[in-house]
């Protein structure tokens, strides 16, 4: 950094990778700003974090790791969804934060806090000139359907649903919450809560960038101090000028490398469907035989990332029987595996940062989406931005191996009208992507505009 910070910043993440990863991406970018930053882990995750935080070299993150009193043991699943857990989360952490923010003289200049904890805003009040920025890990429509949905716009269960600034949506385009009846409660009244306060927060900060959402975005910063920031993956795999800089990627789990990115240089070109589908998705028994039959009927090389819970649930000697064709690991280095010239496709369960950073490489996409808001970027996916097709499932939600023969079909043949048109437009993507973080692009601006507010924030 070299020169004096102008701001001073907590950022504060719920304990889930798809949080902890583009916040932590932010706070690398408020650093290169010049601010301080101190992100907030939770007691439950923090030996976790820093254990692989220092393994992964980022002992020299030039951040510090302080961590906030969750009320729960070490190693606590994080995908605890009872409402118990939330209500235990919510007051021992209010209390924490508040302690801490007591404790700093001078008082910190802004929190960015997970939108999924609303009531930090809460904490903020209580300290004159700390500036309260609510990070949002969903894409901007997504936010704005949910906004829609609460102002009782539409209905759940709804079938076809028009709303501003987006595409008509059929009901299976909407984030699972609001279109599936047999989902958990729990996790949709958060889900809901994050709009709940929207309209006293200082900052609405969002994982996007301007050419992906223009319109959506514009109708929410008509509204909101609505600040997009995205893509936040490291700047390395934007710009192949900043190869030597560091990912300073925390995960908590274990990535198996070496494993994966030999396995890769063995392979031609484009030949690869890199398969994953992120840290908490949990596929049926019968769904997983399926997609196991499914990528080997393809005849493609195959890249698997199965978490080791989900792995009982592959079939007999199936390792075996891909031989060299497949490589299945229980976490990847996404990142990297989706910047290897030997990754063709990804079929992803579509969660906003998987989809993201797949955009932002350029790389084309088949959409397999479960839950939460993954249908709707699916439908983005293959009918706005076309960069890539969604699986059609049956009524039940099942996925045939013929259709997962028939979209890595489609995606993987760089010859056909689709495979042309899905890889030109994922470039495409990718240089919006690279331009809106480049110096003077639409979301290095907003940081720059957020640091200056922040700077010289008085509430
Ligand atoms: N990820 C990874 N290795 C894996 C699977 C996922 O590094 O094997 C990372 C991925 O790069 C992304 C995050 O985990 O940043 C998953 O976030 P996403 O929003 O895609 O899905 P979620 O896990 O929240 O469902």
């Amino acid at each position: 950094m070299g020169e004096e910070a102008i701001a001073n910043v907590l950022v504060f993440s719920v304990p889930i990778q798809g949080h902890i990863n583009p916040l932590l991406q932010f706070s690398k970018r408020l650093i290169s700003k010049n601010v301080t930053v101190t992100f907030l882990t939770t007691s439950s995750t923090h030996n976790n974090i820093i254990r692989r935080a220092t393994a992964g070299g980022a002992a020299a993150l030039p951040l510090s790791f302080v961590p906030l009193d969750d009320g729960f043991e070490e190693g606590h699943p994080s995908n605890d969804s009872s409402p118990e857990y939330f209500a235990k989360f919510e007051e021992n952490v209010s209390r924490s934060l508040s302690q801490l923010i007591s404790s700093m003289e001078p008082k910190p200049n802004a929190v960015v806090y997970d939108s999924c904890t609303p009531w930090i805003l809460d904490v903020c009040r209580k300290y004159p000139g700390v500036a309260a920025a609510s990070f949002f890990t969903q894409c901007s429509t997504v936010n704005a359907i949910y906004i829609h949905f609460l102002r009782g716009e539409f209905k759940e269960f709804q079938d076809d649903v028009i709303l501003p600034a987006m595409p008509p949506l059929k009901g299976s385009d909407l984030p699972v919450f609001l279109y599936d009846n047999n989902l958990c409660r729990p996790l949709f009244e958060l889900t809901c809560s994050q709009f709940k306060n929207v309209d006293d927060i200082d900052f609405f900060l969002v994982n996007s960038f301007d050419e992906l959402e223009v319109e959506v975005l514009e109708w929410m910063k008509n509204q909101w101090p609505v600040k997009n920031i995205g893509p936040m993956i490291p700047s390395m795999y934007l710009d192949k000028r900043l190869a030597g800089d560091k990912d300073y990627g925390i995960s908590l789990f274990n990535a198996q490398v070496n494993e994966c990115l030999d396995w890769l240089d063995s392979k031609p070109p484009g030949s690869v469907i890199y398969v994953s589908f992120g840290s908490l998705a949990v596929l049926k028994d019968d769904q997983m035989i399926e997609l196991a039959a499914g990528l080997k009927q393809t005849g493609h090389n195959f890249l698997w990332a199965v978490r080791e819970t989900e792995t009982k649930k592959l079939p007999n000697n199936y390792i075996e029987e891909i031989g060299e064709r497949g490589l299945i690991v229980n976490w990847s280095p996404q990142l990297q595996v989706l910047a290897h010239k030997s990754t063709g496709c990804f079929m992803t369960h579509c969660g906003w940062n998987s989809t993201l950073e797949a955009l932002s490489i350029g790389v084309a996409l088949i959409g397999m989406p479960a839950y939460s808001d993954q249908p709707t970027n699916a439908k983005f996916i293959e009918d706005v931005w076309k960069v890539g097709v969604r699986v059609k499932a049956d009524k039940d939600g099942f996925v045939t191996k013929e259709e997962i023969v028939r979209c890595a079909g489609e995606v993987m043949d760089e010859t056909s009208e689709k495979g042309k048109e899905t890889r030109k437009n994922a470039l495409r993507l990718m240089e919006f992507a690279k331009e809106a973080l480049a110096e003077g692009g639409n979301s290095d601006k907003n940081i720059v505009e957020f640091v200056a507010k922040i700077a010289s924030w008085f509430w």
